[in-house]
This record gives structure tokens, sequence and C-alpha cells, in this order.
């Protein structure tokens, strides 16, 4: 009842927001390597976003001072962007929103410096695939939580990871968090009706331990209560009469569908 439908005309304007965010995560995975801080990170992003006529939208966002979220390691989200400097065989996760003409676009990467063992890379792939897996399970009248259970069901073919249950992914469009919640576990065919012009923000978080986590003193810093490292990945979509369209994905999400085999709804 409360989920927000974009025309097709609004969903053009998501793509523009979607692009900036987009872009700007491709300029960022560029930017992370060793020895560069978390502060120098934010600062490219606010450039990029604002360079590309967007506003950051994490920016003041309850508080939070960065126009990215830095996530090192056992940080699985939220992490604030200050003086660590990133060292070879770290991960971080970025993730990054945008709002172009009154339109929000929100998606994140983790991204490895330098190389990392083989199950972190690993974590790495399970997470983004998941990601993937759970878009490509959204179809026209469908329910949200069919993408939920397509997730779970997918990390849970690859390997023993935790999933977190704190958090979770969201409704997008003329804010950044709306209705319906998006989860990364759970039965299918609950929840909101996925229609035409639904727009949801897909985000697991993945550990390689449990889904236990902890949010720190600074009231932000979420970090496992194992120490076990986590991922983080995020697209937005919208569902067009066609298909999803990922509006964070700078080809629209058309390769990664195509190989998992569903409609397209992008252009
Ligand atoms: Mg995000
Ligand atoms: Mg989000």
């Amino acid at each position: 009842n409360k989920v927000q439908i974009k025309t097709p005309e609004q969903i053009e304007k998501m793509r523009k927001a979607g692009l900036v965010v987009g872009e700007t995560l491709e300029v960022l995975r560029v930017a992370a390597r060793p020895g560069v801080t978390l502060l120098e990170l934010d600062a490219i992003a606010e450039d990029s976003i604002r360079s590309r006529g967007g506003v950051p939208s994490f920016k003041g966002y309850h508080g939070f001072p960065g126009s990215i979220c830095a996530s090192v390691d056992e940080v699985v989200v939220h992490g604030i962007p200050g003086s660590r400097v990133l060292a070879e065989g770290d991960i971080i996760s970025i993730d990054c929103g945008a709002i172009v003409e009154g339109w929000h676009g929100d998606a994140a990467i983790t991204v490895a410096m330098g190389s990392v063992p083989e199950k972190v890379s690993e974590l790495m792939r399970v997470t983004e695939e998941s990601m993937w897996h759970g878009i490509a399970a959204a179809r026209l009248g469908g329910r949200v939580t069919d993408i939920s259970h397509a997730i779970e069901t997918y990390v849970d073919s690859q390997g023993d990871y935790g999933i977190l249950e704190d958090f979770s992914g969201h409704g997008i469009g003329t804010e950044m968090h709306m209705e319906p919640s998006v989860f990364n576990y759970g039965k299918p065919g609950k929840g909101a009706k996925l229609q035409r012009g639904i727009a949801l923000a897909v985000e697991p978080m993945l550990t390689l331990g449990g889904p236990a986590v902890t949010t720190l003193d600074d009231d932000w810093t979420v970090v496992t209560d194992d120490g076990s490292w986590a991922a983080h990945f995020e697209h937005t979509f919208a569902l067009t009469s066609d298909g999803a369209w990922v509006l964070t994905a700078l080809d629209g999400g058309e390769e990664m569908l195509g190989k998992l085999g569903v409609p397209w709804g992008g252009h």
C-alpha cells in the first residue's frame, strides 16, 4: 500500500541518478588502492557525484558525515570514511547514493586491495552473484520475497556464509529508503507485489562467519561479532513492462540478466 509506483518518465529520471552512482563507483573502484585513505575516497566520490550533476544522498543523512560508506574487512556496512589507510590484502565495501532531480540511486561494491585469500575472493563473488540472482527473480506478478528467497538459495548453494538479518534492501524513489524492505533470506511469495513501476535496492551482506553484528559507539559502523570479514554489493533496479532495468549498472544489467536467462527491462 505504501509502495511508490513510478511512471516510465520517472524511471528515466531514476536512471540518471543510477548512472551517477554507477559511474562514481567505477571511479572509486580504480581509486581504492593500498595507501589511499577512506577520506580521500570520500572526497573523490563527492567530486564525482557533483560533477555529474548529482547530490550525495548520504551526506547529512541522519547526520552521516560522508558521501560514501567505507567498510573495511570486518566492517560490514555504514563505515564512516576517516583517516584509515587502505592496505594490501584489505577488502573495502563502498556504498554510494546520489540524487538527481529529486530521484535517488543507491549501489555498493566490494573491492580487494591486491591479492586476498581465495575464501575472501569467493565471499565477494558469492555476494555479487547472489545480488544478481535476487534481481533476476524479480518478475512481474511475483512478490518481493521471491528476491529474498533467490538470494538465500544461491548463497546456501555456494558454501557456508552468514547472511545478515538486521539489515535489508529497500524500496527507493523520491527517498532513499522506502517501503518495502527486501530481506536477503526467507520464503518466496510474500510481501509487496512486483508490479510495473516498482523500484528496489537489492543489497546482500554476507560474512565468512555468522550473521550477528554490532553497531559501534559512533552509532554507524556495523561490525561482525565474530570478527569475520564481510562483503556487500547493491544495485537499484526498476521493473518495466519488459522486466528488470538495473538503473545503477552501466549497461542497465543487460549482460548479467541475459546470462541468467531472464528478460531485460531496459533500453
Ligand atoms: Mg546503499
Ligand atoms: Mg541501500
